[in-house]
């Protein structure tokens, strides 16, 4: 709810004033139980800082993150580490995520730890039982990461994170890295497991092709905020928002450099008015108008579970 992260950014000249970029910018969506919601956005849009907000990694500026009713933002130390395992996290890159030096036991038994689960037998059995779980036999435990494959090594990833039981899953574009071949088996195994362990799935990804597979609910950011939400078919088959009816073209979207003449206040003056008040994508729109530059379109819903961003829908 109203999730705010700031950065702050380092200037040349003499200026004093401490200036920030807002990574995540008034950001408010639910994600429901069972369900896997996708936040999708180029890089730079702010959707990992999200996730990694969620998680505590980054403090955030401003805003709640309620999970299951509480705010975790305000958890005592105590009460967060417990909450903590049940949320977890699946990196991008598989092979800089594991410790080269550990095995693949050592890895996935690390969370167990942590933890507290388990003692020493019942570690070792999870382990075997996880490694099954995501398709890898149990004798791999005693090999390296150098040892397996990408998608291997996203399957060990995902032992990893499902050692904790997790309720909420993470995963930050978890199929980016790897071979298309590979991406299917890997959004098919997190589909299964959803299943098994009844989980809820927050998933990043720059992809909406990627996302169309595993998501029921879709969030498009750009700029650090959410510029439509809708259900999987909505989405896909009635892109509202100019952004993510780009996305979806896959066509290059316009240029902000060679788009400047539909700017028609002075550039500079409309450039202040777009960052406090404009909508961010003016610059690339190609259905930009008059009302656009400076007034900021708030997320509305236009039609049962879908809402936008977006001044030609209000
Ligand atoms: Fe384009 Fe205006 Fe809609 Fe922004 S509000 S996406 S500039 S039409
Ligand atoms: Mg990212």
């Amino acid at each position: 709810e109203g999730l705010k992260v700031r950065f702050p950014i380092k200037r040349r000249g003499f200026s004093r004033e401490r200036q920030f970029v807002k990574a995540v910018d008034d950001l408010s969506f639910r994600i429901r139980r069972g369900v896997t919601f996708g936040l999708v956005g180029e890089s730079g849009c702010g959707k990992s800082t999200t996730g990694r907000a969620i998680l505590r990694l980054i403090e955030p500026t401003a805003g709640q993150i309620l999970f299951e009713g509480t705010d975790i933002t305000k958890l005592s130390k105590e009460q967060w580490n417990k909450t903590r395992k049940e949320m977890q996290m699946v990196f991008q890159d598989p092979y800089a995520s594991l410790n080269p030096r550990h095995t693949i036991e050592r890895i996935i038994e690390e969370p167990l730890k942590v933890h507290q689960v388990e003692n020493v037998v019942e570690r070792a059995q999870r382990v075997r039982q996880l490694l099954e779980v995501v398709g890898l036999d149990h004798y791999h435990a005693k090999r390296y990461p150098h040892q397996f494959s990408g998608g291997q090594r996203q399957r060990i990833g995902i032992a990893r994170a499902l050692a904790a039981r997790p309720k909420l899953v993470i995963a930050d574009e978890p199929v980016s890295a790897l071979d298309v071949s590979i991406q299917s088996q890997i959004i098919n195994l997190l589909r299964d497991l959803q299943q098994s362990f009844e989980l809820t799935y927050l998933f990043i990804s720059h992809d909406l092709s990627v996302v169309k597979h595993i998501c029921d609910q879709i969030g498009v950011m750009y700029a650090g905020r959410l510029v439509e939400v809708a259900g999987k078919n909505d989405l896909y088959k009635q892109p509202l928002h100019p952004y993510t009816r780009a996305l979806l073209a896959a066509a290059p979207i316009p240029d902000p450099e060679r788009s400047k003449e539909r700017i028609f206040l002075r550039e500079e003056a409309a450039d202040v008015a777009m960052r406090e008040q404009g909508c961010p994508f003016y610059h690339r729109c190609p259905s930009a108008f008059d009302r656009c530059i400076g007034e900021r379109p708030a997320l509305d819903l236009v039609a049962p579970n879908h809402t936008v961003a977006c001044h030609l829908y209000t």
